[in-house]
């Protein structure tokens, strides 16, 4: 089989030039290993383009991200771009790949894995076996919403105003995705909002109510205010598979979910668009975690979040379900045999370096698939 899917990488600055790079021989494996070659090209983002290019993305990237069937990013920033102005910071560039590439879904995956159960804040029975997803709208509501901003009242007195804002086909268009995707899983979505108090919450709940009856009646839903959801995720997360929310929502939850597993090195992300017209869907995948400045250029960083965002985009951009599989269970396997990153071990435990655990997965890749 061979694909000749584009593929944009960016790995960034940072511990993302570090991790990428575990995930382009894991590419090299696919091609000389699975006859599956993908047409990848390769650009600044970030400080790195900031210094090089005067912005931390040139309008050439951005085409070419746009051009390109996924996007794999490594992360962007550090503190000495932290006096850049701020639209040419290294963030800055992650907001325009979304905000132009419509990326209004972020799917954020909380798995645990057996062998780091104990790696959790959270009692190991707690959390053993969990494989929750987390969809958060990303590109509406407070963070986008008008009018916004700080304005004078009277002498002494201003008022700070964001705006939380929702459409119809905003809220149908995330929850189509959330519905489509937990029939791919356990068949179960929550859908999470503030319908108690909020003008927004009672609306999302009457267009997810009304796209579940019309479209999605086979899937089993319920409805459960943000609150209670972070009390529900820390007392029996296991009770969820796919929940789906709002961009300020989502913010937090996914954070809390996150921390459930145990490290931001294991943490990976995608952001997806509508489909179009030729069937493509604009998808961007990321680790979760940031540069990490304090262990950059030095062979400490655990690549599995990177690597597992490469199979997220596997899965969801292209369909390579079993390629997809293939590479968690060969991190899953790795994990199983001990090895682990300066994030994940225990006081006890050895750490390996980035290179050795990529190379680690390589290598069970092969066993897995009888190379
Ligand atoms: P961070 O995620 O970079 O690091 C937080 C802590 O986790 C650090 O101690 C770091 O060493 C550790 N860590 C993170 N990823 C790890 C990995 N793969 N392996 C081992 N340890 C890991 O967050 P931060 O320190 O708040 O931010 C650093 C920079 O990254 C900032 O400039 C921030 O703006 C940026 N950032 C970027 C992204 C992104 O690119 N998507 C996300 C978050 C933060």
């Amino acid at each position: 089989m061979s694909s000749n899917k584009k593929i944009l990488v960016l790995p960034g600055d940072g511990i993302g030039t570090e991790v990428m790079s575990e995930v382009l021989n894991i590419m090299e494996w696919m091609s000389k290993n699975k006859s599956v070659s993908f047409d990848v090209s390769e650009r600044l983002v970030g400080g790195a383009a900031f210094d090089r290019e005067g912005n931390s993305i040139s309008d050439a990237t951005m085409q070419e991200a746009l051009d390109s069937d996924a996007v794999l990013l490594g992360a962007v920033g550090g503190p000495q771009w932290d006096s850049v102005e701020r639209d040419k910071r290294p963030e800055a560039a992650l907001l325009r790949l979304r905000k132009e590439m419509d990326l209004f879904a972020n799917l954020r995956p909380a798995i645990v894995f057996d062998a780091l159960a104990n790696s959790s804040s959270l009692k190991a029975e707690l959390i053993k076996g969990l494989n929750i997803l987390i969809l958060r709208e990303l590109t509406s509501g407070v963070y986008y919403g008008l009018p916004r901003g700080v304005e004078k009242i009277k002498d002494q007195e201003e008022k700070a105003i964001d705006t939380q804002s929702y459409t119809t086909s905003e809220i149908e268009r995330i929850g189509k995705v959330g519905f489509d995707l937990a029939k791919k899983r356990s068949n179960k979505v929550t859908s999470v909002e503030k319908a108690n108090v909020m003008e927004t919450g009672m609306f999302w709940r009457k267009i997810i109510t009304s796209l579940h009856k019309r479209e999605f009646n086979d899937v089993e839903l319920n409805h459960m205010y943000a609150d209670n959801c972070a009390m529900q995720l820390v007392r029996y997360p296991k009770q969820f598979d796919v929940i789906v929310t709002d961009n300020l929502f989502g913010d937090i939850l996914s954070d809390c979910a996150a921390m459930l597993t145990g490290s931001l090195g294991m943490l990976p992300s995608a952001s997806l668009g509508s489909v179009d017209v030729s069937g493509k869907r604009p998808g961007m995948y990321e680790p979760v975690h940031g540069s990490a400045p304090d262990i950059a250029g030095q062979n400490k960083a655990n690549p599995l979040a990177m690597i597992m965002s490469f199979a997220m985009m596997l899965r969801y951009s292209f369909d390579m379900l079993e390629d997809s599989t293939l590479i968690e269970k060969a991190v899953q396997n790795v994990l199983s045999k001990g090895l682990r990153t300066l994030d994940i071990k225990q006081d006890n435990e050895k750490a390996v370096s980035t290179k050795e655990m990529g190379a680690a997965v390589i290598e069970e890749l092969n066993i897995v698939s009888g190379k």
